[in-house]
């Protein structure tokens, strides 16, 4: 069924009169506006905001949300975005009242709770990662980072040279040079060996003492975990170096192997991917950085600490790199972190990791030699394929507008850059096998559809809200206001 309604912004629905309460009737003289607000109101009239019933506005939203896609309708294989199911009871938690009405600006020792919950999710993420202390103030893992590189540059700064260079592999993600940049130091880009893991022997050969950090995704955007990490530390760190690791695919190590024990010196962790707390709309995430006892001196204030059953916001620490972010804005993405975290418990999340790689093989396995793959050699929580023999033309990306008529969100596509016309699928260990199955059924009607009828693959979606988009003008000129 195509669907054909097009559905109005609430401006246009306006209804002069029309309101979503029934008040009393008024028993005080009526003022107006003006008079009401005086010198405060800027303007005579009342800003044109629309006006509603309740079902107006309840149908609106419900009509909206149906034109959308999210992983609670079905399979979410959007790779390295781990865009697992996430519990209802995470959302409970954090609609308890004692953490949803908690304010920034509050007196600490009225808030003693939600700095217990912010010290508790500290302390299980650097036992879950190996590692010494942890901040929870960057807002995503971009910004998890960019937080990380200062704190590199601080500890080189301390000991009198920040270097100049952040050593990068190719398969890195792109948030990864974007925030070596931005921490003042020169990318240089370090080519994958033929088995897509870091070639150790090149590496030595590159290593100086300009080198302030390599940062490495593990495993990495091709699924692949890198088997000569210890060598890599050992490297980076008999010149000074320090490694920085891109933590956001921790769906596939937690409860079963930490970067702390590795001898990497920092990392983020995603929480808005491994830790189950909803993202995609463009809502508050949480980047954590946890770092081994060196870079603690310079971790952003405040921490939170706990002296004599007493929490608190940690100030005092002359070394920091300062704050990142002004509150704890995210503060229940947090509380929805540590509920996945306790009602998991440390076996729970071990065996969550165990079923994603579980998962992601299962389908690695169904669909070899339906597509081609990107990278042979072992995989963990994410598959790559290429578009390698696709028949008639077909492109990655019209395989992957095919599958929203099958009812899939499609997976990422283009990404990593060093596989042509790359899919990349992570269905995450919360898809059940007949999930898997009927995707696995869809690539392969998908399959035989470009070679047979390769239009109605070209010209996909055909059942979607929206056909195919033009999607660098959607980014390069929004139309972000609404004029009447
Ligand atoms: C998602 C992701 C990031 C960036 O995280 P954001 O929260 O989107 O800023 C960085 N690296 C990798 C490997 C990722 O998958």
């Amino acid at each position: 069924m195509s669907r054909q309604i097009e559905e109005k912004l609430l401006f246009e629905l306006d209804h002069p009169g029309r309101n979503g309460a029934s008040l009393p009737k008024c028993d005080v003289p009526e003022v107006s506006f003006a008079d009401a607000f005086g010198p405060l109101a800027r303007k005579e009239e009342p800003v044109a905001l629309p006006e509603l019933s309740e079902v107006d506005v309840i149908r609106h939203f419900t009509r909206l949300s149906a034109c959308n896609y999210s992983v609670d309708l079905g399979l979410y294989p959007l790779g390295s975005c781990t865009m697992k199911y996430n519990p209802k009871i995470n959302e409970a938690v954090c609609r308890y009242e004692g953490l949803s009405g908690v304010h920034p600006l509050q007196d600490e020792a009225t808030a003693q709770g939600a700095l217990e919950l912010m010290h508790a999710l500290q302390e299980s993420l650097c036992a879950i990662s190996g590692m010494d202390a942890c901040t929870l103030q960057p807002a995503a893992g971009a910004h998890g980072e960019f937080t990380g590189m200062q704190l590199i540059r601080a500890y080189h700064e301390a000991k009198g040279n920040p270097r100049k260079i952040v050593l990068i592999p190719d398969s890195a993600h792109g948030t990864n040079p974007a925030s070596a940049h931005f921490a003042g130091y020169a990318v240089e880009e370090f080519k994958s060996g033929a088995d897509g893991c870091v070639d150790v022997e090149a590496l030595k050969a590159r290593m100086n003492e300009e080198v302030a950090a390599i940062m490495l995704t593990v495993p990495n955007t091709l699924g692949i975990f890198e088997k000569n990490i210890k060598a890599v530390c050992e490297i980076l760190h008999a010149k000074g170096g320090q490694v920085y690791i891109d933590g956001a695919n921790l769906n596939a190590l937690m409860g079963v192997t930490r970067p702390g024990d590795w001898g990497a010196d920092v990392m983020h962790i995603n929480l808005h991917k491994t830790f189950s707390t909803p993202h995609g709309g463009g809502g508050p995430g949480a980047g954590p950085v946890a770092c081994k006892a060196h870079l603690e001196p310079f971790l952003p204030v405040p921490i939170v600490v706990k002296k004599e059953e007493r929490y608190s916001f940690d100030y005092e620490r002359p070394m920091s790199i300062g704050k990142v972010q002004g509150f704890y804005g995210n503060f229940l993405v947090l509380a929805r972190a540590l509920a996945y975290i306790e009602t998991m418990g440390a076996e729970g999340l071990k065996s969550a990791s165990e079923l994603a790689v579980l998962n992601a093989n299962y389908l690695r396995a169904k669909l070899t030699g339906k597509l081609e793959l990107g990278f042979d050699g072992p995989t963990l929580h994410e598959v790559v394929f290429c578009d390698k023999g696709m028949p008639n033309g077909v492109t990655t990306m019209d395989f992957a507008k095919r599958l929203i008529d099958y009812g899939f969100h499609p997976p990422t596509v283009y990404f990593p850059l060093i596989v042509h016309g790359a899919i990349m699928i992570e269905p995450t260990e919360t898809e059940p096998k007949e999930e898997m199955d009927r995707f696995v059924e869809a690539v392969e009607k998908i399959v035989a559809e470009a070679r047979e009828t390769p239009d109605l693959v070209k010209k996909a979606p055909h059942e979607a809200y929206r056909k195919r988009l033009d999607e660098v003008a959607a980014a390069r000129n929004p139309r972000l206001v609404w004029k009447r």
